[in-house]
């Protein structure tokens, strides 16, 4: 330590700063360590792991421990400890940071979306939306102006929340906002989305992007597909024909 400030005021004093300065500081400095702290001793035992035997294990413990050597057990490797271990997987309604899509199980109309949040938490919001009449939900809205009584009268229910399926993950906020518009571009070209059940288009997606829309519906379809596949459930409804006669210029 002594070395260590000696070499210290010596870097400070070559650069020019008041030697009466320099010692009036390093006179006064407290170093902020208990010196009269040892270092701890490493444990240099010698210790041995074994499996454990009920009945045999202590007197070898013991027996190991006069000899100056620490016996560790190891936990059995059995058809218990290796099957009860595992972790539940996580659900699927638990994932965050995704771009997600939801589709309506009385005309087959879907919404594109993005969370950052557990989507179970984001599929919460999107219902209370719905009971509080948002306007500015597009799950409430399409339920609103939908014809016929079957989209009003199963509310939330008209949702298939549990059918979600995710088009993507990104953890990165901005890069997951583009994935979400492209993904409505790719489902909707139009001006306007017709096609969805979303009310906007999301950010400003540049119309060289449209080249690709076929492409990134093909392989979000084949991605649902298979995820829908897992829980025994098929696309509902009719796919909305996207419009393409109104692009984005
Ligand atoms: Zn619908």
């Amino acid at each position: 330590m002594k070395a260590e400030l000696g070499f210290l005021r010596d870097i400070f004093i070559s650069n020019c700063y008041p030697v009466k300065k320099v010692d009036q500081v390093f006179e006064t400095y407290k170093p902020n360590i208990d010196e009269r702290k040892e270092p701890e001793e490493e444990d240099q035992s010698l210790s041995v792991s074994v499996p454990y035997v009920q009945g045999f294990s202590e007197k070898f413990q013991t027996i190991m421990k006069n000899e100056g050597i620490k016996v560790v057990f190891m936990k059995r490797r059995t058809l218990e400890n290796e099957l009860c271990n595992l972790k539940p997987p996580k659900g699927r309604m638990e994932r965050e940071n995704v771009v997600y899509m939801v589709d309506c199980k009385v005309c087959g109309k879907s919404y594109i979306g993005e969370t950052a949040q557990r989507f179970a938490d984001r599929s919460d919001q999107h219902q209370r939306c719905i009971n509080s009449k948002n306007r500015k939900n597009g799950f409430y809205m399409h339920i609103k102006k939908s014809l016929g009584r079957k989209h009003k009268n199963r509310g939330t229910a008209a949702m298939h929340w549990e059918g979600v399926t995710y088009l993507d993950s990104e953890i990165h906020w901005r890069r997951r906002k583009i994935k979400e518009s492209l993904y409505i571009n790719a489902y909707d070209a139009s001006a306007e989305v017709r096609g969805l059940m979303n009310l906007e288009k999301g950010i400003k997606v540049d119309a060289c992007w449209n080249e690709f829309n076929e492409a990134f519906r093909s392989e979000a379809e084949i991605v649902r597909s298979r995820q829908l596949k897992k829980l025994g459930l098929r696309t509902l409804g009719p796919r909305p024909r996207t419009r393409r006669r109104r692009s984005i210029k």
